[in-house]
């Protein structure tokens, strides 16, 4: 305590909570005395302020020598203020937009471009080690790329942050990095084929939203693979959960996938004519959200770029069009209109253009499919029976269609891809590239945020088991006796969702029943767990949602609609139709095996049983989830097997507005990804690890004449250190000194009742 109140005396700076910085700077006017109550503070307006101490002291704030720090773990004083001041000014004054944070990079998107990028700059960086030079993501992917040569081990780097932050940027940047130093002249242009995987993706899996206007709808894990000399042979891409109800439905002022408004700014070239296009504003599923235009974008001139990297990719004219033949045809499937006959009734309008057209281009009988949009067929033990269904449920069943029509699409192209960018020979090591969405909680969470924020939690804890290792790695080398730090392990989270009677099985549990509802699930639910797991709870003011306690934060999701999005299932006999299609390509997406098919093969042992939900015409489909589930587990046994990196991305404003820093969202990012845990993860281990000629030239200025005077730095360092700090063992370290800097309110617990 004694040394505590030392720390607080007059002209000393502390950080105090505000409500629109979130941390404010004030100075200590008079020194505290141990059983003070009160801190005597002026603000930077002048202001003098009498600061209550409750529980702890305000957080100090550092030396300003230290702001700016290329390395947050640098700073003398490590706590959340202390690291959103640094990363600030770096950020508003210096316009530097990339900060380490230990092991992670934080880049915050500048919404500017900025010369940082060029080829010149990628060649500054290769070769170079990273704590010689400016943070970038071209370093990151310079010591991944080194790493790789060197130990002959496979990479990852790991980017994460919300929509809108700089995730595929950043994933792009790094993947023209390995491209522009693996240059080899003999392989025929791999590397661009490699780097045109880019904008088909964003072409087929991009749209605008309202936070990115060209917002990735899925996560990717490119895998680059390079040969003995440490050149790009090829590469492999695997895709996670595209967002499927864009096809049919945009929010306002956001769009479907670029691909449709590339189609039909391109309406009227001669090549396109069969597909009877018209302008997007004319298309139900490109004109929803009542906006077809992008600024600044040029769809026609995509479209040229689009099929330039078609043939980039080697893809023939033949398979374009097939491709454009089936985007065509889910559009005019969307203007097909139904007629409400009675109240359980429907049917299509007669002579509809757009089923016609749909039909014409996928080679359907257009009056079988008119007959099965608006029926079902309902087989018993004893007979079938043939249902009508309510307007309504017709033009559910048409936008299931054509959902799943798209992502059989989707998935069809990613196949095409990887075919392309496969190579003769042997992979020596590879290098993954994971662009996924972050955590995310809305006011309205489905089983879209859902999943995402499962993932998240699974980069959490792998993250955190990195760490981990790392650290009692580098104690054993150094010889320190390992102290055992408080972890947060999320292991239990995880459980709940992916465990046996989890979240996720319960699911599955209720998509097989035919009565299986929603509610029942959510009832479930609150049976199994509620006053039970601690991690699980029912919002007091609803019994239609249920709150996960994550660890970036408390989320509530809304049941309705689980069961659904878990199942997605298309009714049967659209199926069957589609299935016997003359048209190639479309038959193929709805055999049977490619239904249940997915790019990293349904044979992964999961702990948890039954993963597959029984449809009625005895085809076996995966549910959603446990699609989701067994390629997570897949992904983190990919990861754990790399060397990871990571790359943190920070949306600094929600505007879109070049250099500008709103706090109260870059502290609301940097609590969800993780980087104030590390920093607390850090903070009670050694985040600082100098050597002792590091030590030496930041410490000199603290040495005598005497000590200055030994000849071996090592010595003056240690005799250095033994003066200053009584605790100091000599025995602690071999080649570095360690530090732990002061940090969190835990430290600075004070107690006004001691005399
Ligand atoms: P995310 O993938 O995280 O949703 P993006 O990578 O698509 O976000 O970035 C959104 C937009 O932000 C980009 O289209 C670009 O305009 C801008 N941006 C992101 N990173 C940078 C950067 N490093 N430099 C300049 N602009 C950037
Ligand atoms: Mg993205």
């Amino acid at each position: 305590m004694m040394a505590l109140a030392e720390l607080y005396t007059q002209y000393n700076r502390v950080w105090i909570p505000d409500a629109d910085e979130v941390w404010r700077s004030a100075e200590i006017t008079k020194d505290l005395k141990i059983g003070d109550n009160v801190l005597f503070l002026r603000l930077e307006d002048g202001s003098d302020l009498k600061y209550v101490i409750e529980k702890s002291l305000p957080p100090l704030r550092n030396p300003d020598i230290l702001v700016g720090e290329n390395d947050l773990t640098a700073l003398s004083y490590l706590h959340e203020p202390a690291v959103l001041h640094n990363l600030k000014v770096r950020f508003m004054e210096s316009k530097l937009i990339y900060t380490y944070s230990g092991i992670i990079l934080v880049a915050i998107n500048p919404y500017k471009e900025l010369p940082i990028y060029g080829d010149a700059i990628i060649h500054a960086y290769s070769g170079q080690n990273m704590g010689d030079m400016d943070p970038h993501i071209f370093a990151v992917a310079e010591e991944a790329y080194k790493q790789m040569a060197r130990n002959n081990k496979n990479q990852s780097i790991i980017v994460s942050g919300e929509s809108g932050a700089g995730k595929t940027v950043s994933a792009r940047y790094a993947m023209r990095y390995f491209a522009t130093v693996s240059k080899s002249s003999s392989k025929a242009n791999m590397e661009e084929r490699v780097l045109a995987s880019n904008p088909i993706t964003e072409a087929i899996g991009n749209a605008k939203t309202t936070r990115n206007d060209n917002s990735s709808r899925f996560g990717k894990y490119t895998e680059i693979s390079f040969d003995r000399r440490y050149q790009i042979i090829g590469a492999n891409l695997r895709t996670y959960l595209l967002e499927k109800s864009r096809v049919v439905f945009q929010s306002e002022n956001e769009r479907n996938y670029h691909i449709f408004y590339q189609l039909c700014a391109s309406a009227l070239q001669p090549e396109f004519k069969d597909l009877r296009l018209m302008n997007a504003e004319d298309f139900n599923y490109t004109n929803m959200g009542g906006c077809t235009v992008i600024e600044g974008v040029d769809d026609r001139r995509d479209m040229i770029d689009t099929q330039k990297t078609f043939n980039l990719l080697g893809f023939n004219v033949d398979f374009q069009m097939d491709v454009f033949k089936v985007l065509a045809a889910i559009l005019h499937l969307g203007n097909v209109e139904f007629k409400r006959i009675s109240d359980d009734k429907s049917s299509v309008v007669r002579n509809d253009r757009h089923l016609q057209i749909f039909c014409e281009l996928l080679h359907l009988d257009a009056q079988k499919v008119a007959q099965w949009l608006c029926n079902r067929k309902i087989v018993t033990t004893s007979d079938t029976v043939i249902k009508p269904m309510t307007k309504l449920q017709s033009e559910n069943g048409r936008d299931a269609l054509a959902k799943k029509i798209y992502s059989h699409l989707f998935d069809y192209v990613i196949e095409k891809i990887n075919k392309a960018l496969q190579f003769p020979g042997k992979q020596h090591t590879f290098i993954g590239v994971l662009d996924i969405y972050g955590f995310e909680t809305f006011d309205i969470n489905s089983f879209e945020q859902f999943c995402i924020n499962y993932a998240n939690e699974k980069l959490q804890q792998q993250f955190n088991l990195h760490v981990f290792k790392l650290e009692q790695e580098e104690y054993m080398k150094e010889d320190i006796p390992w102290t055992l730090i408080d972890f947060y392990d999320n292991q239990p989270v995880i459980d709940l969702i992916e465990a046996k009677m989890g979240i996720l099985e319960l699911l599955d549990e209720e998509c097989l029943l035919p009565q299986g509802t929603d509610e029942n699930w959510l009832q479930k639910l609150y049976n199994n767990y509620i006053n039970k797991n601690p991690l699980f709870e029912k919002p007091r003011m609803s019994n239609r949602s249920f709150i996960i306690q994550h660890f970036a934060d408390k989320v509530e999701y809304k049941s309705d609609g689980f069961l659904e999005k878990n199942r997605d299932t298309v009714y049967d006999v659209l199926i069957d139709l589609l299935k016997t299609s003359k048209f190639k390509l479309c038959a193929q997406f709805f055999q049977d095996n490619t239904a249940t098919k997915t790019p990293y093969g349904a044979a992964i042992k999961v702990k948890s049983a039954r993963p597959v939900v029984k449809a009625a015409n005895k085809e076996l489909r995966i549910t959603v989830g446990s699609k989701f589930r067994n390629s997570l587990c897949l992904l983190m046994e990919t990861l754990n097997a790399t060397t990871p990196h990571y790359v943190r991305c920070i949306k600094p404003n929600d505007d879109k507005l070049p250099f500008e820093f709103d706090p109260i969202r870059v502290v609301q990012q940097l609590r969800a990804c993780g980087v104030l845990e590390t920093i607390r993860i850090s903070a009670q281990s050694y985040p600082s690890r100098w050597t002792y000629i590091e030590f030496y030239g930041r410490y000199s200025i603290l040495m005598t004449q005497q000590e200055l005077a030994l000849s071996d730095k090592k010595q003056i360092c240690k005799v250095v250190l033994q003066r200053l700090i009584q605790t100091f063992s000599l025995a602690n370290s071999l080649i570095q000194v360690f530090f732990r800097p002061h940090t969190d309110n835990s430290i600075l617990h004070w107690d006004t009742e001691e005399r």
